[in-house]
C-alpha cells in the first residue's frame, strides 16, 4: 500500500487514485529565462521518483509540466518585471528566442538526469485565450475587480484562503507589508490579468485592453485543461506553498466550489554550503558546470536520492564527491554480480523485493531504499541479485542497466572470476586456508584480488 505525504492535510495518506489505475499529475514547470540550476533540478528529480513510484506500483500516469514563458514577475507576489522581458533585454533576444532556448537545455538537462518527460508539456503563451476565459468567469461570479494596472482576485470572497500553507491572514494582515498597489483591497489579492504598460514587448488583446497574464493563473488554466477541475496529484517546491499554490487553489475552487487536487505534495529545498543559492553568492550551479568539473550528471541524481524529498539537503562539492565514489562502488560490485554464473535463494531475492517494496512505499523514501539496494549487493555474488538491481532501478533511474565494465575489471577472464567466486563462498564457510591458495592461484595468473567495504575488487597485476 503506497502512501504519501499531503501538504494539505499535513499526514502521510494511503494513496488511492481518483479514476482506477490512471494517476492525473500536474507539476510547476520551469520559467524559462535562465538554465535551471541544481535546486530546481532536486524538486524535477523527486516528482520523477513520485512517477517511478507509481509506475512501480502498477499505475499508468498522465502527468502535465507547464513552460512559464510569460507572466512570472521577479517577486511571486506579482512584483517586479516580468522574467522574461528582463532576460530578453539584458541579453538582446526576443522572449521568444530565450524561451526556445533556455526550453532546449532544460530537456537537455532532464535527458541527462533520466527525468521522465510528462505527458503532457504545455506552454503559457498559447493558452492565453483560454486564461482570458478563465478571468472573465471569475469576474463574471464576483471573485475578481478590476484596478488602472489589471484584474485582481479578491480573496474576502474565498474565505478558505490559505488552507495549504496554513496562513493566518488576519495575524498577517497586521503586521503586513507596505503595499504598493493601493487599488488592492487586501495585500494578500493576487494578479489575474496584467495591463500592459506602453512599450511591453509580450502583451495580447483582452476585453480589459492589451495585457498580459498572471502567473498563477498559467498553472489553474493548464491543469484543468489536461487534468480536468478534480486531479490527483499537483508537485513543486516547498517555495509555492503559500503564494503560487495556495492562489491556484483559490482561482480553481472558487469556481467549483469543490476540492480540486487529491493530493498536493512539496519537494524540500537544496541549499549550497548551507544557505540559500544566491547569484551574488555565486554558488548557483547548472549541471553543466558540475560536468564540467567532472562529475556526471547521475552523480548529482545519486546524491539527491540519497537524502528524502521532504529534508533540505545541503549541497557541497565534497557530498558530490562522496556520492561519485559510492555510485562507482555500486557499479564496481554491480559488474561482479553480473558476470557471476552463482544462484540467489529466491526467499532472499523476496526479501530484498519486499523491503525495497515497503520503503518506496512509506512517502518515496529513496533512501531507505538505496541502503536496501547497498545490503542486497553485499550478498554472494549473482546474477539474480543483479536482475532484481535492475528491477529497482526501474524507480531509481541510475542506468544500472547500462554498467559500464568498472575499469579495473575489464578483461577480467571467466577463469579468474570463477575462482574469485570460490575464494568468496571459502571465506565464507570460514575456511580461510582454501580462500588464501585460491588467492595464490589468482595471483599466480597475474591477477590481484582484493576485499573492499563494498565488495571484492580484482585487478591484472602490473608485469
Ligand atoms: P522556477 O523556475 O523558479 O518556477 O522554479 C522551478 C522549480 O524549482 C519550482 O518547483 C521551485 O519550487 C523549485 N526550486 C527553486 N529553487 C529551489 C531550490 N533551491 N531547491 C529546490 N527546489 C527549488
Ligand atoms: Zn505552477
Amino acid at each position: 500500500m503506497l502512501r504519501i505525504y499531503n501538504t494539505l492535510t499535513r499526514k502521510k495518506e494511503e494513496f488511492s487514485p481518483i479514476k482506477d489505475k490512471l494517476v492525473t499529475m500536474y507539476s510547476c514547470g520551469p520559467t524559462v529565462y535562465n538554465y535551471a540550476h541544481i535546486g530546481n533540478l532536486r524538486t524535477y528529480i523527486f516528482t520523477d521518483l513520485v512517477r517511478r513510484v507509481l509506475q512501480y506500483n502498477g499505475y499508468k500516469i498522465k502527468g502535465v509540466m507547464n513552460i512559464t514563458d510569460v507572466g512570472h514577475l521577479m517577486e511571486d507576489s506579482d512584483d517586479g518585471e516580468d522574467k522574461m522581458i528582463k532576460a530578453s533585454r539584458e541579453q538582446k533576444k526576443t522572449p521568444l528566442e530565450i524561451a526556445k532556448y533556455y526550453t532546449s537545455v532544460f530537456f537537455e538537462d532532464l535527458k541527462k538526469l533520466n527525468i521522465q518527460k510528462p505527458e503532457v508539456i504545455p506552454k503559457a503563451t498559447e493558452h492565453i485565450s483560454d486564461m482570458i476565459k478563465y478571468v472573465e468567469a471569475l469576474m463574471e461570479q464576483g471573485y475578481a475587480y478590476e484596478t488602472s494596472d489589471g484584474i485582481y482576485f479578491d480573496i474576502s470572497k474565498f474565505p478558505e484562503y490559505g488552507k495549504l500553507s496554513g496562513i493566518n491572514l488576519e495575524e498577517q494582515q497586521a503586521g503586513a507589508r507596505v503595499e504598493v498597489n493601493l487599488e488592492k483591497k487586501s495585500p494578500y489579492d493576487f494578479a489575474l490579468w496584467k495591463k500592459a504598460e506602453p512599450g511591453h514587448i509580450m502583451q495580447w488583446e483582452s476585453p480589459w485592453g492589451m495585457g498580459y497574464p498572471g502567473w498563477h493563473i498559467e498553472c489553474s488554466v493548464m491543469s484543468q485543461k489536461y487534468l480536468g477541475t478534480y486531479f490527483d496529484i499537483h508537485s513543486g517546491g516547498v517555495d509555492h506553498i503559500p503564494i503560487h499554490h495556495e492562489n491556484e487553489i483559490a482561482q480553481n475552487e472558487a469556481l467549483t466550489k469543490k476540492p480540486s487536487v487529491k493530493y498536493w505534495m512539496h519537494g524540500e529545498f537544496m541549499l549550497v554550503d548551507n544557505g540559500k543559492m544566491s547569484k551574488s553568492l555565486g554558488n548557483v550551479y547548472t549541471i553543466s558546470q558540475l560536468e564540467e568539473k567532472g562529475f556526471e550528471p547521475l552523480d548529482f541524481r545519486f546524491f539527491c536520492l540519497n537524502a528524502h524529498y521532504r529534508k533540505k539537503l545541503n549541497f557541497t562539492f565534497d557530498g558530490l564527491k562522496a556520492a561519485k565514489v559510492s555510485r562507482e562502488r555500486l557499479i564496481q560490485s554491480l559488474y561482479l554480480h553480473k558476470t557471476s554464473n552463482q544462484k540467489t535463494a529466491e526467499e532472499k531475492l523476496e526479501k530484498y523485493r519486499a523491503e525495497f517494496m515497503d520503503a518506496i512505499n512509506d512517502d518515496i523514501n529513496i533512501p531507505l531504499a538505496l541502503g536496501i539496494l547497498f545490503s542486497m549487493v553485499k550478498e554472494t555474488k549473482s546474477q539474480d541479485i543483479y536482475k532484481l538491481a535492475l528491477e529497482f532501478d526501474k524507480v531509481l533511474g541510475l542506468d544500472l542497466d547500462k554498467l559500464p565494465p568498472p575499469k579495473n575489471q575489464t578483461d577480467i577472464p571467466q577463469d579468474i572470476l570463477d575462482l574469485v567466486e570460490k575464494r568468496t563462498e571459502a571465506k565464507k564457510r570460514k575456511d580461510f586456508a582454501l580462500a588464501d591458495s585460491i588467492r595464490d592461484q589468482i595471483n599466480q595468473k597475474g591477477y590481484s584480488v582484493v576485499d573492499t567495504r563494498d565488495g571484492v575488487v580484482v585487478n591484472k597485476l602490473e608485469s
